[in-house]
């Protein structure tokens, strides 16, 4: 009986699931044909110094330039890609094409790249990246490798690990998303971080909610005494962007500053700036 229920099909199998799948299915070779061809870019979000306006660098984001859907977010292809193995060849090809793209703009520029807590458990993530910087001709100190705070406190071993690797080439690291993941805020000295990121979750209700003042007050305040500066995500508008100044933040983006935008949109706005002969101006979109 047993090999002719394993033969039959499964009733549970019904149509809308056969769908999902053969969708999914067809997702996933749809990423693989992308990576091969070139079509995951990035746009970079522009970064700036919150007391002076300053352009400080611009944090590169995955986009994928699907052939007849358009520009696809990375919600829609981070996880899959991470679930299928597939996002250290993924990033790396936004990587790739994000150090092309910066390499001759203004040298005081970082440009920050994402890392996926999936990527972590490749023993060879900081050999790739550093081999990807001497064939790009990127200089490694322009460079800022984010990591979240739960991939970080996963395995704090491998973390420091990674982290010094880095950092003995004059990469930065800076904790992206911090507030969002389980760690205490004691979690901060146990790494050698240049950098952290308060997510734009805190930075939303800033000014009218009194505790995600009180706890973004708290990070930059233990932020300061470990002399780590902060970076506040997610600026939507002049009272946030005021706000963050005023909680101590040093560094800030988001759409009140400028929106994602391609490297071309980036060639001009540093010429614009450059041919700019009054203060830089809060917003640069
Ligand atoms: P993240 O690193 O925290 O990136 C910031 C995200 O917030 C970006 O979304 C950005 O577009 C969005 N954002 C920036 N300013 C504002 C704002 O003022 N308001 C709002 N509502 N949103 C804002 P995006 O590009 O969709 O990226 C989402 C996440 O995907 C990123 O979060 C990052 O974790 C991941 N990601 C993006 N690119 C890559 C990549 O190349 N590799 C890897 N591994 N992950 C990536
Ligand atoms: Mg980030
Ligand atoms: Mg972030
Ligand atoms: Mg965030």
């Amino acid at each position: 009986h047993a090999r002719s229920a394993r033969a039959a099909r499964p009733t549970w199998f019904d149509s809308g699931m056969e769908r999902a799948l053969i969708e999914r299915s067809e997702l996933e070779q749809a990423i693989r044909v992308g990576i091969d061809n070139g079509q995951f870019i990035p746009l970079f979000e522009p970064q700036v110094d919150l007391a002076t306006g300053r352009l400080t660098g611009f944090e590169a984001l995955a986009r994928w330039q699907h052939p007849n859907r358009g520009l696809l977010s990375p919600e829609i292809f981070i996880p899959v890609a991470e679930e299928m193995g597939l996002i250290g060849p993924l990033s790396e090809s936004v990587i790739a094409c994000a150090l092309d793209d910066a390499r001759d703009w203004d040298p005081e520029l970082s440009l920050s790249i994402n890392i996926s807590p999936a990527q972590l458990s490749d023993l060879w993530l900081a050999q790739r990246l550093i081999r990807l910087l001497t064939e790009r001709n990127f200089p490694a100190e322009r460079l800022v490798v984010e990591l979240t705070e739960s991939s970080l406190f996963a395995d704090i071993d491998l973390a420091r690990n990674l982290i010094v690797s880095l950092k003995n080439q004059g990469i930065r690291i800076a904790l992206d998303d911090f507030g969002t993941g389980f760690s205490s805020l004691s979690h901060l000295r146990l790494l050698p971080l240049d950098m952290i990121k308060i997510d734009r979750s805190f930075m939303a209700s800033v000014h009218v909610d009194r505790e995600s003042a009180a706890i973004v007050k708290a990070v930059t305040t233990l932020a300061q005494a470990l002399d780590i500066p902060v970076t506040a995500e997610g600026l939507e508008d002049a009272q946030t962007f005021d706000m963050a100044l005023t909680l101590g933040a040093q560094t800030g983006q988001g759409w009140f500053i400028g929106k994602p935008m391609d490297a071309e949109a980036v060639t001009d706005l540093l010429a614009r700036r450059r041919s700019q002969t009054e203060p830089a101006a809060r917003r640069i979109g």
